[in-house]
């Protein structure tokens, strides 16, 4: 962990810097671990835990610096902590997943070592160019989520992965750890940066506007270590792991909002930014404006300096969307807009050139199957929404039902101004049985990421019953 970490921090420092002092401090430090541990020496699973993974997780700073330094024994060390996994006392990583394509089978089921592993992993696949080891990490991505992750865009309980689809969502199953949280952004980061997929920013956007921003307190104080998605959110200070790894992928956030590819810049997510996207032939300016996802209007200037130039923009239409519209200059672009892959908007672009686009934010039903079957969550757009004590005074929220097949049916609509993040509202037809007739409701929810940020109890999933399906009381038996 140690080396590890200080590794990562010291190459940071030296990349920001170029202070070669940080360099040499980050070289000492991997030196020594080649010194002690190899395969005609003391093996590396011997220094950590949960069979190895903790100490073999030193691929990912190892690879770095060997991308830093170009110094081969960096790269050989890398190799050597993969074939570590497949010794006969080791965590199997590569041989479990293509055996089981589960990462429930894979060693001990520990989310955050095996997901910091992988990260390793890809960047061992950056430098080598070997397609086992991308091929390993799709299988994971796979099955964690088909089966693994939660709607808020995490994973885990009591820290390692469960069976298929055991999500549980109270604090007393110890949720989502934060570490996890933030290294599966960081997987889905790698894997966006090696091949360009839409898929994995809509990933990342579920994580960072749910899971993410909902573990940290909106005064940006504290953290939660683990955040569930009922009861209460338990924020603290204390020194962990996870207080030290949530502002980590917050400061990630930058890194990622636009990208850089070799027919013109991407936007990935739609926030009010800027950013200077480097290409060949110089770099392009981009300005955007919105209030994004709380309305679906962006504004998005492009300067491409004072030559005009031939380009693609890309703009990552999620996949969640039912409705594109895109402008230039005032002018609806024509042509088909791919939901769940980037538009490429290929034109002579000059300085002062406008793109406004609308996209959709739909209310959207989610039903819940295995622990969650009987309820539903409620999204717009990418947030998960909650109901929120303190916003629903006297309604007893374990007891509310949501009626209807359909989005439509539930009436769902943003009370509160676009600009306000923090205090974003919603309102959601729902019923309330009691032992005579159901009496109607309108709940008010607010983003999950915003939910109990006054100590206040909140759920994410809601009783559910589809229309003409009798009510009955909570606790109630047919
Ligand atoms: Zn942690």
């Amino acid at each position: 962990w140690v080396h590890k970490y200080c590794i990562l921090g010291l190459l940071a420092y030296y990349q920001v810097t170029g202070n070669r002092a940080a360099l040499t401090a980050a070289r000492r430090a991997a030196d020594l671990l080649l010194r002690r541990f190899g395969a005609d020496k003391q093996s590396i699973l011997t220094a950590g835990t949960h069979m190895g993974m903790a100490a073999t997780s030193v691929l990912e700073p190892m690879m770095l610096l060997y991308r830093a330094t170009r110094d081969r024994r960096y790269l050989d060390f890398g190799r050597y902590l993969v074939a570590a996994w497949e010794e006969p006392n080791g965590p199997h990583i590569l041989t479990t997943l293509e055996r089981t394509r589960s990462v429930r089978r894979v060693a001990n089921a520990k989310a955050y070592e095996m997901l910091s592993n992988l990260c390793g992993l890809l960047e061992l696949y950056r430098a080598t160019g070997v397609k086992r080891y991308l091929n390993d990490a799709l299988i994971a991505w796979d099955d964690i989520t088909r089966h693994r992750l939660y709607l808020t865009g995490s994973g885990s309980s009591f820290e390692v992965w469960q069976e298929d689809g055991v999500l549980p969502n109270t604090e007393a199953a110890s949720i989502c750890e934060t570490c996890v949280t933030v290294t599966w952004e960081q997987f889905n980061l790698q894997l966006l940066r090696l091949l360009g997929e839409a898929r994995f920013v809509d990933q990342l956007e579920r994580t960072v506007y749910n899971h993410l921003l909902g573990a940290q307190k909106p005064s940006g104080e504290a953290w939660c270590y683990y955040t569930p998605l009922e009861g209460r959110k338990p924020y603290g200070t204390a020194t962990s792991c996870c207080l030290s790894s949530g502002p980590r992928g917050v400061a990630l956030l930058p890194t990622f909002i636009y990208g850089a590819t070799r027919r013109g810049p991407a936007v990935n997510l739609y926030c009010t930014s800027s950013a200077q996207v480097p290409m060949a032939g110089g770099s392009v300016r981009l300005v955007q404006q919105t209030h994004y996802p709380l309305d679906p209007h962006i504004v998005l200037n492009v300067d491409p300096g004072k030559r005009p130039r031939r380009f693609t923009l890309y703009l990552r239409i999620p996949a969640w969307t039912d409705h594109v519209e895109v402008r230039v200059n005032g002018r609806p672009w024509i042509g088909a807009i791919p939901r769940g892959q980037y538009l490429g908007l290929t034109r002579v672009w000059r300085a002062g050139d406008r793109v406004d686009a609308q996209i959709a934010l739909p209310a959207r039903l989610v039903e819940g199957n295995y622990g969650n079957a009987g309820h539903a969550a409620v999204m717009w757009g990418p947030l998960v929404l909650a109901a929120d004590a303190s916003l629903n005074p006297d309604v007893p929220l374990e007891s509310v039902v949501l009626r209807g097949g359909s989005p439509d049916e539930l009436h769902l609509v943003r009370v509160s101004e676009p600009a306000d993040a923090e205090g974003a509202q919603f309102q959601i037809d729902a019923l309330l049985p009691s032992a005579g007739a159901p009496r109607n409701l309108r709940l008010r929810l607010c983003p999950f990421y915003a939910a109990s940020s006054t100590g206040s109890r909140f759920l994410v999933w809601m009783r559910w019953a589809p229309r003409g399906a009798i009510l009955l009381p909570a606790g109630g038996s047919p």
